[in-house]
């Protein structure tokens, strides 16, 4: 058995809920394509394909700012441009800035 029962719960769940926001919040926010990718295939990295998520339903990435500094996942919205997977370290850029503010 490779996964534990609840995981492959949680997974289904997050490929569900994450695919939803990817083509509603996702598209507004002005997520990259990669990002969306991350998301609606539920969490799961395009690098070494871990299935990247925290016991608190939160994707388990780190989250980077246009230094490639790690900044709290708290300040991703304002300040984060790039996750990066723990795992790997695959990076990707998950946020386009807006073109006019
Ligand atoms: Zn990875």
């Amino acid at each position: 058995m490779s996964a534990s029962p609840l995981k492959s719960l949680l997974r289904l769940y997050v490929a569900l809920t994450g695919s939803i926001s990817a083509y509603t919040v996702g598209l507004l926010d002005g997520y990259t394509a990669e990002h969306r990718r991350f998301l609606s295939s539920g969490f799961i990295c395009g690098a070494c394909r871990e299935f990247l998520i925290k016991k608190t339903m939160v994707a388990d990435v780190l989250v980077l700012d246009s230094e490639g500094g790690a900044i709290p996942m708290l300040q991703a919205r304002a300040k984060g441009k790039y996750f990066a997977c723990p795992k790997c370290g695959h990076r990707w850029e998950f946020r386009r800035k807006k073109q006019s503010q």
